[in-house]
């Protein structure tokens, strides 16, 4: 049987329709917008709620034919941090219920990230709708990669425990994830499946374009890095690296350039730019390395295939990452990933194949990584080779279909 009725994805702090790139918009966007795009052309209608955080956007705006992304502002329309977005929640839950209104018409939950998974929880528990989850990223794994100690955390890890267990599926993006998932947060095995992230390989695959060598007029070597300036993504260990082979190998530095993809935009006036550019920013010039680095700001998802596809090498040096798209896409692309040996990314980059794998948070590794592959060129090739090879392997329809089957089991469950 067919999956039958509407489906509502809750996407509080992640609205699929934003700009990539900013602090808080990354893979949990794209995973959202890429499945409700897929699940609408298969027929099925979703409305996804999120938090208006940008007051220039509408209300409501379409996502494929009969699909929405519906924006609440739960007391306060405009960015929120993440890490004050719980005591939204209450006000974005009533705001929810409201639109519901006396009668259900949704017949399947689909939550992501702890904080979407609370508001999912009451849904269930007001209205009997089942849930699917996805974490995107888990409390306990950034607490160790971050060695944080703060207070959100014990509240982040009660909450998500409890949106774990009581979600109907809980899904995994990765083995490691799953295991992760049974072994902290006591989940029963048979609850999990697992479903890797996409890429969509009509737009992300290899190309002759050069958009950095085009727009920047760059002629070198590019080690393209694309993320968000928050501290996970280890940008600062990238920048000590290119000042050790600077120090250790400046013939081989003096033929690349690195092209950092996200973070500010490049208006941004001085006084304003986040306080990690500023860090960074202080670095390089203390460092010396102005001439070897180019910020290009944030750039659309759309665009980043030409981006990776000129690119010699992309590093993606993250303390942690559950799944990685970057490194992926990259790979998809024809371009090898040097990442860190950590989460997803060990298990998405195949190590001496289609890339290489380096300790994370260590700047000396990952130069020798750099030095090797910026000096090998036929290396550099054939993992470029392997990297196009496995990246197609990804896929957001073959993603969508898993989940549609579990979607379908899940509500079947439900009515029998
Ligand atoms: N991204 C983008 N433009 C930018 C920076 C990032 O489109 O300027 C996209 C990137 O291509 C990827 C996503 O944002 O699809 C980041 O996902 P990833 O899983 O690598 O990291 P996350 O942000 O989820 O931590």
């Amino acid at each position: 049987m067919g999956f039958r009725g509407k489906m509502l994805f809750l996407s509080v702090h992640g609205d699929p329709l934003a700009k990539l790139g900013k602090i808080q918009s990354g893979g949990q966007n794209v995973y959202v917008r890429e499945l409700v795009k897929a699940l609408d052309s298969l027929g099925i209608a979703v409305d996804v709620f999120t938090h208006h955080s940008d007051p220039q956007a509408p209300n409501k705006e379409p996502l494929g034919k009969n699909s929405q992304v519906i924006r609440l502002p739960a007391g306060h329309k405009g960015f929120k941090p993440k890490s004050q977005m719980l005591k939204l929640l209450p006000r974005f839950l009533n705001e929810l219920k409201e639109h519901i209104g006396t009668g259900n018409n949704y017949t399947l939950i689909h939550s992501n990230y702890w904080l979407s998974g609370w508001v999912g929880l009451q849904l269930q528990k007001s209205y009997g709708i089942p849930r699917v989850h996805t974490s995107h990223s888990l409390g306990i794994v950034r607490k160790k990669a971050l060695d944080a100690d703060n207070p959100l955390f014990s509240t982040r890890l009660k909450i998500e425990k409890e949106v774990l267990q009581k979600a109907d599926k809980v899904i995994a993006t990765t083995p490691l994830e799953q295991k992760i998932i049974a072994n902290y947060y006591s989940v029963k095995p048979q609850k999990i499946s697992m479903v890797p992230c996409g890429v969509n390989t009509k737009l992300f695959r290899p190309s002759e374009n050069n958009k950095a060598g085009e727009i920047l007029q760059v002629d070198k070597k590019i080690i393209l890095f694309v993320g968000r300036f928050e501290e996970n993504k280890g940008l600062p260990v990238l920048l000590k690296a290119l000042d050790i082979l600077k120090k250790n190998h400046p013939a081989t530095l003096a033929e690349a350039m690195l092209v950092i993809v996200g973070g500010d935009s490049l208006d941004t006036p001085p006084e304003e730019l986040s306080p990690e550019k500023k860090r960074y920013l202080k670095f390089i010039q203390e460092k010396g390395l102005s001439e070897r680095i180019i910020f290009a700001g944030p750039v659309q998802h759309k665009e980043l295939p030409s981006w990776y596809s000129g690119a010699w090498v992309t590093v993606v040096p993250s303390y942690y990452e559950s799944f990685g798209l970057v490194a992926v896409e990259a790979m998809a692309c024809g371009c090898p990933v040097i990442a860190s040996r950590t989460g997803g990314l060990q298990q998405n980059v195949l190590h001496g194949k289609t890339g290489l794998l380096v300790e994370p948070k260590n700047p000396k590794d990952l130069a020798i990584a750099l030095n090797y592959l910026l000096t090998n060129e036929r290396a550099r090739n054939e993992m470029a080779r392997q990297a196009a090879l496995h990246g197609e392997k990804y896929s957001w329809e073959k993603t969508t279909s898993d989940l549609l089957a579990i979607y379908k089991g899940v509500a079947d469950e439900r009515r029998n």
